[in-house]
């Protein structure tokens, strides 16, 4: 046994009080620049400056990729990279920049990459070599990804990619892509096929990326364009015609169901950022409301404490997730945590404009704004998270579905 009551291997006793030691002498120090609240939204080359760094440092001291085998440039561990990133939370450290392709692009590519593509491309993503993109979404394409449109033609032993693929986030930074093309317009889900796609090399040769704005008045995803792109058949992940099944892995894992457990730094504070609910009783301090301190109205007390108990009472429920065996099907608990996590990190940063009151109104860079404006830009943000790796109300139908086992919606 060891903190909190967790059963743990000698190995990851051992592996939990290493992780403590390194990060007691290694944290990186406070970032140059003032940091986008996730990763997806890194704009600028300082910020990239100061976080890819951070996260080779972390890949060479065993702290991300612990589960990935040795060959392919990880720890060779077991069960050891929830202990990391647990260890990296506690003390509050920056998040990794490539979370597309510790997330993503590296289990896919376990799970479906030949063996010369898996030693080719996993150590890069864990050592932040090379950062990745993930191209799925098109104009009409999004909850029903099936219908992706972006056409692969087959020329001897090339691809030819033609299409557009939008909220691409990362891109601007991305050596390369992950991509869901149709090969084949006679069939829906067979006629997908999956590849990764050198975007970086063919930047104005077959590939335009162009930044989109954001409600929040920054940028961080993309409209990418791909125009008789060549590719070798190489790149291709898996059979032709089973891009779908690819897909589904990616898909798991960004939603944190899958099997592979994704290296996670947390971010800057030492509990889950963004929309912990803690944070809301400074706040509540600080502010005035009817000429006292917000903390002291009853019914601002009461809101608080409900949005505590239920954040606590999710965490709680995830930590399920490590019991083997409890859980019939890792969906459960995987998209709950994704529909809760963003849900209740609505509510939080919801309250906290009321609590702001009309200092709600100023934002960033607004020196009188409470919190250097961070609960407004959380706020606007949080409307991005119920949307992104599957909205809010496609998570409840496949829950419903796949793992409640109701009735299909028509
Ligand atoms: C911050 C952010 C980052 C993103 N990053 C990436 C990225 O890097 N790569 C990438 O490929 N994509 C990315 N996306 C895109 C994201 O995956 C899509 O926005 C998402 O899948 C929804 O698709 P859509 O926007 O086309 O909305 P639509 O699918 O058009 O949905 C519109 C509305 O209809 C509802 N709806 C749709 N179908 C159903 C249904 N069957 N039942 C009930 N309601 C339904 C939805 O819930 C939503 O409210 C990102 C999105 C965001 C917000």
């Amino acid at each position: 046994m060891s903190e909190k009551g967790k059963k743990e291997s000698p190995e990851q006793i051992e592996f939990r009080e290493y992780c403590r030691e390194w990060l007691s002498k290694n944290t990186p120090g406070d970032p140059p620049v003032r940091l986008p609240q996730m990763a997806i939204e890194i704009t600028t080359q300082a910020e990239m400056d100061y976080l890819v760094p951070w996260q080779k440092a972390a890949w060479e001291a065993g702290l991300c990729g612990a589960d990935y085998p040795k060959a392919y440039g990880g720890g060779g561990r077991t069960g050891c990279q929830l202990i990391a990133n647990e260890e990296m939370q506690r003390v509050g450290t920056p998040y990794f920049p490539n979370v597309i392709a510790l997330g993503m692009a590296a289990p896919t590519i376990l799970h479906h990459g030949s063996e010369e593509l898996k030693k080719r491309f996993i150590p890069k993503i864990l050592s932040c070599e090379e950062i990745w993109c993930q191209g799925f979404s098109e104009p009409d394409a999004g909850s029903d990804l099936a219908s992706v449109q972006t056409f692969a033609e087959r020329a001897g032993d090339n691809w030819v990619i033609n299409g557009q693929k939008i909220w691409t986030s990362l891109a601007t930074f991305s050596s390369w892509m992950i991509i869901l093309c149709r090969t084949d317009r006679s069939v829906k889900h067979k006629g997908l096929t999956y590849f990764i796609v050198p975007i970086e090399s063919y930047i104005g040769k077959g590939i335009e990326v162009r930044p989109l704005i954001k409600i929040t008045g920054e940028t961080g995803f993309n409209e990418v364009f791909l125009t008789d792109l060549e590719i070798p058949d190489k790149y291709r992940l898996d059979d032709v015609g089973n891009g779908w099944s690819v897909a589904m892995t990616t898909l798991i894992h960004e939603r944190g169901a899958g099997p592979m457990v994704t290296p996670s730094a947390g971010g800057r504070r030492a509990d889950d950022a963004p929309g912990n609910a803690m944070d809301l009783i400074d706040l509540a301090r600080q502010s005035e409301r009817n000429g006292r301190p917000a903390a002291e109205d009853p019914v601002i007390r009461d809101r608080m404490i409900e949005l505590i108990i239920r954040q606590k009472g999710f965490r709680q429920s995830i930590r399920r997730v490590r019991v083997k065996g409890l859980v019939d099907n890792p969906m459960r608990i995987g998209l709950q945590g994704k529909l809760l996590f963003t849900e209740i990190a609505q509510e939080v940063s919801a309250l906290a404009l009321e609590i702001e009151g009309a200092a709600s109104t100023l934002f960033m860079n607004d020196e009188n704004a409470p919190n250097k404006g961070q609960w407004p830009l959380m706020y606007l943000n949080s409307y991005g998270m119920t949307i992104a790796a599957g909205t809010s109300e496609v998570l409840r139908n496949i829950l419903g579905e796949r793992v409640l086992g109701m009735p299909k919606t028509k």
